[in-house]
């Protein structure tokens, strides 16, 4: 984390978002075992609505684990996990996982694989969201007939179809051909500015965090060894706090 956008230490900067609709997480303390195995210990991580967040680690430090505590599909075994101010226990409606292969029901059309995210399976929501990701025209076809790029493009739609508050993704770029990964970065980012979820972006590509995220958190021996927070290259709202500091550094 050695890149020269980071600027310090995340708890002497300002935060953004304050008023987004996006979900605060709060982890305290947290802990979790498989058996023997101790993947996270003394986990302390606050994050604020609207802030979009990057873990990044080594292979096998339990960047994945940490993403299925906060969605709630583990359970810490010490400490506390609180998203909106509610303790976890189980997968809300209002938080979204996506991951590295889009998981899209192969029998299904590409629409219908989007209306299973919205309740009642709305129609018109669905093509919305696909008309978002910029795949509407391809709604009748079946996934497979798609590209790995625009299969991510169907999951993503398929997360944001509810219009959820955290969005929570483990590493969705890592089998996509570089090209079409900076368009999906880029299609990222905008979602995020337009519709103020929080955002927690696992992935072992320490330049993807750095391009996306205001503030990137380095996962060591079951722990937060780092946190640092990024000033964007390009500002994202009117004034996001971090103008001040970024005129001190460019
Ligand atoms: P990362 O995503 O950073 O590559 P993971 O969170 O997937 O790492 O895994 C962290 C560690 O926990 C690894 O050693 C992995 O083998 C182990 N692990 C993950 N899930 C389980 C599980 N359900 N049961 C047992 N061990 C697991
Ligand atoms: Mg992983």
């Amino acid at each position: 984390l050695s890149a020269g956008k980071i600027i310090g230490q995340q708890q002497a900067l300002p935060q953004a978002g304050v008023s987004s609709r996006g979900l605060q997480i709060d982890v305290r303390g947290a802990a979790l075992q498989f058996g023997d195995l101790t993947v996270l210990r003394d986990l302390d991580l606050s994050i604020s609505a609207g802030q979009f967040l990057a873990v990044v680690g080594r292979s096998g430090c339990g960047k994945s684990t940490l993403l299925r505590l906060l969605a709630g599909l583990e359970q810490a075994s010490q400490g506390s996990v609180a998203i909106g101010g509610t303790a976890t226990s189980g997968l809300r409606p209002d938080v979204r996982v996506m991951f590295q292969d889009a998981r899209l029901l192969p029998w299904k059309s590409v629409l219908d694989n989007v209306r299973i995210g919205v309740e009642g399976g709305d129609r018109a929501k669905a093509l919305e969201a696909l008309e978002l990701v910029g795949l509407a025209d391809r709604a009748k076809e079946w996934p497979s007939v798609l590209s790995g790029g625009q299969r991510q493009r169907v999951a993503l739609a398929r997360a944001l179809v509810s219009n959820p508050r955290l969005l929570l993704f483990d590493e969705p770029l890592g089998a996509l051909d570089a090209l079409t990964r900076i368009e999906m970065q880029q299609l990222i980012e905008r979602l995020w500015l337009e519709r103020g979820f929080t955002a927690v972006l696992v992935t072992h590509d320490v330049s993807e965090a750095v391009a996306l995220a205001d503030r990137v958190v380095l996962i060591e021996n079951g722990t937060i060894s780092q946190d640092s927070a990024i000033a964007l290259a390009r500002p994202r709202e009117k004034d996001n706090g971090f103008a001040h500091y970024e005129n001190s550094i460019l």
